[in-house]
């Protein structure tokens, strides 16, 4: 593993990520721990030419290059950029609209937003840990009334449903409706069967979330009770509002198809708040992330 890629300020990123060949450099370690592999063969038979970025495979004859086949590929943004895009994004608490990165970069909006969404989209963890001890859950509604032909307005907000650890990670998603169904369903994607407990609101689709192993506490927010003993929903309700906020200052306007991917965004930063890697392990994530296609995302 690359040394000296604990948490980093900008300038210091900066002077150490300047050329394009200094972060190729850390990439192809990143990539390749153990020498250059071909993507397509696995032989390590690789002939280097460093000046032409491309490396040769001496089996199989195939010609790549450090970005080949990741999310990185066939960028006409400097490297650099990028990584400073990825610093941006991952420091800062409450996110990154295109908007700033476009001003910050000094690049076109349609490449600022294009940019966020790669790098957003390989935030994702594709098989989580299972919560456990005391998980807390919650949802909340996100997007505000929207101008609508005819009466006035009209509802235009999604559901988002949260479980967090105490001291531990976060899970979010957004939600079709807030039913008894969809809610017990989020809890047994998320949270483990043995879990010490859950604590809840009184919503009543919670009901009955309770096994053997799992106690199911409530807190009677319709009765205006917050907190009984230990017993509240304090921690999810922080990420709400960092949640609101980021989609406030940052995000002018969240489309419903976009939200999961900021929520993910979230759940990354939040997940790795004590991770003094957390650059090196987004770098590791992107590398290998498969290349998100333009039109995939548009139409997503
Ligand atoms: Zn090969």
């Amino acid at each position: 593993m690359p040394k000296n890629l604990e948490k980093m300020d900008l300038m210091k990123l900066m002077n150490r990520f300047h050329s394009e060949d200094a972060c190729r450099d850390i990439l192809e370690k990143l990539r390749w721990p153990d020498g250059v592999t071909c993507p397509r063969c696995d032989s390590k038979q690789i002939r280097n030419s460093y000046t032409r970025n491309q490396y040769d495979c001496g089996s199989c004859g195939y010609q790549f290059s450090i970005t080949s086949g990741t999310i990185f590929h066939d960028t006409h943004l400097p490297l650099p950029k990028w990584f400073v895009a990825i610093h941006l994004i991952i420091e800062s608490r409450k996110g990154m609209s295109a908007n700033q990165m476009k001003r910050i970069l000094g690049v076109s909006y349609k490449t600022a937003w294009y940019l966020c969404h790669r790098i957003r989209e390989a935030m994702t963890v594709d098989s989580p840990i299972p919560l456990s001890k005391i998980v807390e859950v919650d949802e909340t509604w996100v997007g505000g009334k929207k101008k609508n032909v005819g009466h006035g307005y009209k509802w235009n907000k999604t559901i988002v449903a949260g479980a967090i650890e105490r001291g531990g990670e976060a899970r979010l998603q957004v939600l079709d409706d807030r039913t008894r169904e969809v809610l017990h369903g989020f809890i047994k994607k998320y949270v483990a069967d043995n879990a010490e407990a859950i604590y809840t609101d009184d919503w009543l689709a919670y009901k009955g979330i309770e096994n053997g192993d799992t106690k199911h506490e409530t807190v009677n927010h319709s009765a205006e009770e917050w907190v009984r003993g230990d017993v509240h929903t304090n921690y999810v309700e922080n990420i709400w509002s960092l949640l609101k906020r980021s989609l406030v200052g940052s995000y002018h306007k969240v489309s419903k198809k976009h939200l999961e991917a900021y929520l993910d965004e979230l759940e990354w930063r939040f997940n790795n708040r004590n991770n003094p890697y957390l650059f090196r392990d987004t770098l590791l994530k992107l590398i290998k992330s498969d290349n998100l296609e333009y039109k995939r995302l548009v139409n997503a």
